[in-house]
């Protein structure tokens, strides 16, 4: 047996990477619920790498929400320090910080030879919109910076899915990674998103309490005891919507799995007479969900209310101590005013990050999710050394003391046996006997070790998986449509094939009469997974699509359902056109199609049985012939 030296795919993940396939992966954290998490500094620096690229903007956009923060308060200044304290009252206090709106209120009295009181509402109006603009500005360029980053981890992440191989969607529930990966990367938007508002949020907090203890500490300090309170109330209050939340998500997903299983299988569902009992289930999950929607709502308004509240109270100790200091003259009325008006600005910060609290802890979870999927390094090994095949290769396999598992327990043993190039070989035996296996190891979807193919003499292995595919067509038993037109699904964007190519292939499998009796022809869509044609219609059209491609070795799995006579008859005719001059390998179900074998091997409980011709087999009167009689008993056969 050649050795071949193989690698593991370039992944970074070194014990992956050593033992490839040894290492038992948790796969089961894509199919789980989403758990709440802890804030992860690692996975945070994760993420911000995706934006790394685009920096830039991401950097102008908290440049501008900072500077639209500075003007929000210098509004309430404006109205307080400025019209109420200098212009109505004329007893500006000039020690409190001011950020020199007086003197540009002043400046631009004088300039314009408008009265005070118009120049200041001229100032708060060009403020405000600058003020908005600003926002605006952020909020589209950090929206901006955050989907780009986003797009190129959802690009990542689907390249990385696209090379996974099938022993690792065995494991993972694919319906279900693909929301996740949908709704997950949603997630971190909401995360980032709202890292930017927590952002506009803080800024004001900080600079209004730079003024407010510039113009009165003692009055300061009472808002800032507020500060803890409200925290720890608030904290308790997501503690507690964190669990309804959660509820509230599974409710959901499970009501619309609940609905997607039974409007996809309403054929069954209404005839089996399950309607009432299919109903009384969704109502039962309905009715759990619309009571912790409630739940929600109630602690949602309550802590609404709560701090509407709270923020009043703080409003009362404000006019309390501060009105007393107005009236003793220690304290100036605009002071107080701009006291009442920081309220907000010292409560909101609080309740956003209440907010941002729970979508923190869900992105964490959906980060973890993506990280993990990401760090999955399992691949198909390539040969370190490829080796080099000709432009056309004759078509001889070899099988050579070739034995797999998909886990522990073996499922081939010891299979040997040769075809020769443009033989065609058919492969019979029971369900399960491992013959769809077989075409797996060929196809190189799967990895193995013991034993070896060769493929005109040279070891599958030192072959990369995408030549050999290149080399080996495969007809599988559904045949899978992508959305698009009939001729996107026979040429696949290989652009070896040209539309004249896909329709003479079309055309030599004699899928061109019903192709031609279609609306749009060639160019008609099909529909989510072909169900506008018939199951001969789609076998025809997978063999268009194997001869376009012009592969040396054909295998066919073929479909087991059963098919009116007139059909197979076009089949049957179609495949000895993709047969001829071609190697073929054909895991057969009817009597006709192994008819068109020149030999026939039949495999049992994963062993080679038999090896023959029909005549042969049957004269032997062993496994074959058992099957034979058993399958095929009421049609005769004419080789
Ligand atoms: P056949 O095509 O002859 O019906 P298969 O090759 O599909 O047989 O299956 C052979 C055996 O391998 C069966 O016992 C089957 O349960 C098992 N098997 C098939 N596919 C997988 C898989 N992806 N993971 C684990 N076991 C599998």
């Amino acid at each position: 047996m050649t050795e071949v030296e193989l690698k593991p795919d370039s992944g970074t993940n070194d014990e992956i990477e050593n033992d490839n396939h040894k290492v038992k992966l948790d796969h089961a954290i894509f199919d789980a619920d989403i758990h709440g998490q802890s804030a992860n500094m690692v996975y945070l620096a994760r993420i911000f790498s995706w934006l790394a690229p685009h920096k830039k903007l991401a950097t102008v956009s908290v440049l501008l929400v900072v500077a639209a923060s500075f003007i929000a308060v210098l509004l309430p200044v404006l109205i307080s320090r400025v019209v109420i304290d200098n212009i109505i009252i004329g007893q500006a206090d000039l020690v409190m910080p001011d950020f020199g709106l007086n003197s540009l209120m002043t400046w631009l009295a004088s300039a314009t030879g408008l009265d005070p009181i118009i120049a200041a509402c001229i100032l708060y109006g060009l403020l405000t919109v600058l003020c908005h603009t600003f926002y605006h500005l952020h909020r589209v360029t950090f929206a901006k910076a955050i989907l780009h980053a986003l797009r190129d981890m959802r690009l990542d992440l689907f390249r990385h899915m696209e090379y996974r191989p099938s022993s690792f969607y065995d494991k993972v529930a694919v319906g279900r990674v693909m929301t996740r990966i949908t709704n997950d990367v949603q997630a971190l938007f909401e995360l980032l998103m709202g890292l930017g508002m927590l952002i506009g949020e803080f800024v004001p907090f900080f600079i209004a309490l730079f003024i407010m203890l510039a113009i009165d500490v003692r009055l300061t300090m009472y808002l800032l005891i507020a500060i803890p309170i409200f925290a720890v109330i608030t904290y308790f209050f997501r503690m507690g919507t964190r669990r309804v939340y959660r509820l509230i998500r599974n409710t959901v997903s499970q009501l619309n799995q609940n609905l997607q299983e039974n409007l996809s299988g309403m054929q069954v569902v209404q005839l089996s007479n399950r309607e009432r009992k299919n109903l009384s289930v969704y109502r039962v999950i309905n009715q759990k969900n619309q009571k912790h929607e409630i739940e929600a709502i109630y602690l949602e308004t309550g802590y609404g209310a709560f701090m509407d509240n709270m923020v009043n109270m703080a409003l009362a100790v404000i006019l309390w101590f501060g009105g007393g200091a107005v009236i003793q003259d220690t304290i100036s009325l605009g002071s107080v005013i701009l006291f009442t008006q920081f309220i907000d600005m010292f409560i909101r910060p609080i309740r956003v990050l209440g907010m941002q609290y729970n979508i923190l802890f869900r992105a964490m979870a959906s980060a973890e999710r993506i990280f993990q999927a990401l760090d999955w390094h399992e691949q198909v090994r390539e040969p370190v050394k490829p080796a080099k095949l000709p432009d056309r290769i004759s078509g001889k396999l070899e099988f050579r003391h070739l034995s797999f598992g998909y886990e522990e327990q073996d499922v081939l043993h010891d299979v040997s046996f040769t075809i020769n190039p443009g033989e065609k070989l058919a492969v019979v035996g029971p369900t399960g006997s491992g013959k769809s296996t077989l075409i797996r190891l060929l196809g190189r979807f799967y990895d193995f070790e013991n034993g070896t193919i060769f493929l005109d003499d040279n070891d599958l292995n030192s072959i990369p998986s995408s030549e050999v595919r290149k080399r080996i067509g495969v007809v599988l038993q559904d045949f899978h449509i992508f959305s698009g037109s009939i001729l996107d699904n026979i040429m696949l964007g290989n652009p070896g094939i040209t539309r004249q190519k896909a329709m003479d292939a079309a055309r030599l499998v004699n899928a061109d009469k019903f192709i031609e009796a279609l609306p749009q022809g060639y160019d008609t869509r099909l529909v989510e997974r072909g169900q506008n044609l018939s199951q001969g219609e789609r076998q025809l059209l997978a063999f268009a699509r194997v001869l376009a491609a012009d592969p040396e070795i054909l295998i066919l799995d073929e479909a087991t359902a059963s098919i009116d006579t007139e059909t197979e008859q076009i089949i049957q005719q179609a495949l000895k056109q993709i047969m001829q001059d071609r190697t073929s390998i054909l895991i057969a179900h009817r009597l006709q199609t192994i008819a068109e074998a020149d030999r026939v091997l039949v495999l049992k409980n994963g062993r080679v049985k038999e090896l023959g011709t029909h005549e042969e087999l049957m004269a032997q009167k062993g496994v074959y012939y058992t099957l034979n009689r058993l399958q095929f008993q009421d049609i005769s056969i004419n080789p």
